[in-house]
């Protein structure tokens, strides 16, 4: 094989981007260019991911209070629970709890009669 950069031949070619064209390098010119990380392998969807995925609402009816992922976690905290604890309270996987506390997601509409529930707090403001 010959290094695409400076044409000499090389057993070792790693794949490079070179002024964003991609080149097959020797070592020596491969420090020239970004190498390039070798292929992810696509990240499996796994059984939590999937009920994060249905749990996590991006366009429903309720409004949530500004700041629900903070009422959420004083309201737990206050309770003594840790998410583990809520989670299995309220059967929902840890790591959705985390993303909603962080926000970073909504709850769904029965996910957030579960937290008011679970928590005795409110999560939605009232529509006039
Ligand atoms: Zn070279």
């Amino acid at each position: 094989m010959l290094c695409e950069v400076c044409g000499r031949p090389s057993g070792n070619l790693k794949k490079i981007l070179l002024e964003g064209v991609e080149m097959l390098a020797c070592e020596e010119c491969s420090s020239l260019g970004i190498e390039e990380a070798p292929p992810q392998k696509t990240k499996k969807i796994d059984f939590e991911e999937m009920e994060i995925r249905k749990a996590g609402a991006f366009d429903l009816g309720l409004d949530l209070k500004k700041g629900f992922g903070k009422i959420i976690s004083m309201a737990r905290q206050k309770q003594g629970l840790t998410f583990e604890e809520l989670g299995k309270k309220i059967f929902e996987p840890v790591s959705l709890l985390h993303r909603i506390e962080s926000e970073s997601i909504k709850p769904s509409d029965k996910l957030i009669s579960k937290l008011e529930k679970a928590l005795q707090v409110k999560l939605t403001e009232k529509q006039e």
